[in-house]
C-alpha cells in the first residue's frame, strides 16, 4: 500500500520515523493515469478526493477584500479571534455543541489538525483504534508519531460502521485514541445518533480512551440522514473528545487549506505548541475567506448536496447492474467503495488471473483506462473506491467502460 523510502542517492539517509510510512497507493495511481493521459490515452480519473464545484463567489471575494485590506501578515498561531468567533458559532448553530473561542483550534487544513493533534499526544506504543476501510493519511500520520495503528476491519454488512463489541475487544491499556470518521472516506458510510450510541458507552467505561472524530464530510449527505457529532450527543465524553472539521469539502476549498477542531483546552493548547514549530499560522488570506464560508449564506450547500445525490444514485445503480460487483448505498461523502469479490479468480482477455482488488482495479486502469483505487489502499479487501466528483457524462462513460471490462472477464 505504500512506497518505503529508500536509501535512493548516495549520503541520503532517511530517518527512521519514515520508514514504514510513504506515498499512498491514490497517488501512485494518479500518478500512473496522468502519465498515461500525457501519452495520449483516453484514462478518466475516478480518484480525487475533492469536489468538482469551484469555491463561491462570495467567499472569493472575501478573499481579495481581505488582500486588499492588508491582511496579509502573520495572524494569531492558531486561528484569528474572528475565524475562531465563526467557527464557534458554527458549532453551535449546526451541531448543538459549545465550543469557547479557547477550545477551538485552526490549521492548514484537517490534516494538519490531525497531525497537530497525535503529534501532541502520542508517545512511542501508544495506539490508536482505527475502523477499516479508513482514509490512508491516519494510520501513516500515527506512525509518523511513533504510535501504533491498530485498525478494525468493518464489514460491509455491517455498513462499514464499527460496532461497539469491536471496540471493546480493540481497547488496551494503551489506547490513546480512537478514531471515527463519518460520512467516511472511503465508504460514505455515517454514523447515526443510535450508531454512535453503544461506542459511546463503551467509551465511558474506559476513561483513558479519548474520542477524536473527523466530521470533514458532514455537509455532503443524502436521504435526509441526520447528521450528528459525538460531543453533541454525551456531555460526558466532551471533555476528552477532539471534533474535527473544515472548509475543504463542504465549501470546495481544498486549496485554501483551512481545518479546524474543538476540545478540550489543555489539549488544544499542547496542538498549537506543535503548530508554533511547524509553522507560524494558517494563511491569513484562507482564514478571512473561511470567516466568509462559515458565516455567510449556505444555502448552496443543498444544491450542491442533490447534484451529488444524483451522481452517487447513477453510480451505485450501474454498479449492481454489473455480474461480480456489489455496492451499498453510502449515506454520504462522494465516495463508493463497491465490493469486487464476484470478479476475482477470473481471467481478463490477456490471459491475467485477478487475485485480489489491487489487480481488479489495476486491470481496469491498463484496460478500460478508468482509474480507481483498491480496497487494499484502505484497509479493507477485496473492493474498489470510486470517487463521483466528476461530471455524470464522465461517470456514464467509465461506468459504460467498467461495464465492458468485467463482462470480457472469462
Ligand atoms: N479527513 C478526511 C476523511 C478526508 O478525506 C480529507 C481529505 N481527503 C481530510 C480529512 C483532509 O482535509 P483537508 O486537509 O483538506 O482539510
Amino acid at each position: 500500500m505504500t512506497i518505503t523510502v529508500k536509501v535512493e542517492e548516495a549520503g541520503f539517509r532517511p530517518a527512521s520515523r519514515i520508514a514504514s510510512v510513504g506515498v499512498s497507493k491514490i497517488l501512485q495511481i494518479g500518478a500512473k493515469a496522468a502519465l498515461m493521459k500525457r501519452e495520449g490515452l483516453p484514462v478518466i480519473i475516478l480518484g480525487a478526493g475533492e469536489p468538482d464545484f469551484d469555491t463561491p463567489d462570495h467567499i472569493k471575494q472575501a478573499a481579495k477584500a481581505a488582500i486588499d485590506a492588508g491582511e496579509t501578515k502573520y495572524t494569531a498561531l492558531d486561528g484569528s479571534p474572528a475565524l475562531k468567533q465563526a467557527i464557534s458559532a458554527k458549532f453551535a448553530r449546526e451541531n448543538g455543541v459549545d465550543y469557547a473561542v479557547d477550545e477551538i483550534t485552526v490549521g492548514t487544513g484537517a490534516k494538519q489538525i490531525l497531525f497537530n493533534a497525535f503529534m501532541a499526544t502520542i508517545d512511542a506504543g501508544d495506539e490508536v483504534i482505527i475502523p477499516t476501510p479508513y482514509w490512508t493519511s491516519y494510520s501513516d500520520i500515527v506512525e509518523v508519531c511513533g504510535g501504533t495503528s491498530v485498525l478494525v476491519p468493518c464489514s460491509a454488512e455491517a455498513g462499514f460502521r464499527l460496532q461497539a463489541e469491536q471496540l471493546e475487544k480493540a481497547i488496551t491499556s494503551k489506547t490513546r485514541w480512537v478514531l471515527l470518521n463519518s460520512p467516511s472516506n472511503p465508504s460514505g458510510a455515517a454514523y447515526s445518533a443510535a450508531d454512535y450510541q453503544p461506542l459511546i458507552e463503551v467509551l465511558l467505561r474506559h476513561p483513558h480512551v479519548w474520542l477524536m472524530v473527523d466530521d470533514m464530510y458532514e455537509h455532503i449527505i443524502y436521504d435526509g440522514f441526520d447528521f450528528v457529532t459525538p460531543a453533541a450527543l454525551e456531555p460526558r465524553l466532551k471533555s476528552r473528545t477532539l471534533t474535527i472539521n473544515g472548509v475543504s469539502k463542504a465549501y470546495a476549498m481544498t486549496g485554501w487549506r483551512i481545518g479546524y477542531a474543538g476540545g478540550p483546552k489543555a489539549l488544544i493548547k499542547a496542538m498549537a505548541v506543535i503548530q508554533s514549530q511547524a509553522t507560524s499560522c494558517p494563511c491569513s488570506v484562507s482564514q478571512a475567506a473561511a470567516i466568509t464560508a462559515l458565516n455567510g449564506p449556505q444555502d448552496f450547500l443543498k444544491d450542491r448536496q442533490e447534484s451529488f445525490k444524483r451522481r452517487r444514485d447513477l453510480v451505485v445503480s450501474r454498479l449492481n447492474a454489473i455480474t461480480g460487483l456489489d455496492c451499498r448505498t453510502p449515506e454520504g461523502a462522494f465516495y463508493t467503495f463497491s465490493g469486487c469479490a464476484g470478479v476475482l479468480n477470473k481471467v481478463t482477455p490477456k490471459g491475467k488471473t485477478l487475485l485480489s482488488d489491487a489487480d481488479f482495479t489495476d486491470y481496469l486502469l491498463e484496460e478500460a483506462h478508468v482509474a480507481v483505487v483498491p480496497g487494499s489502499a484502505f484497509g479493507l479487501s477485496p473492493f474498489f473506491r470510486i470517487s463521483y466528483a466528476t461530471s455524470e457524462a464522465e461517470l456514464i462513460q467509465a461506468l459504460d467502460r467498467i461495464e465492458k471490462a468485467c463482462a470480457d472477464l472469462k
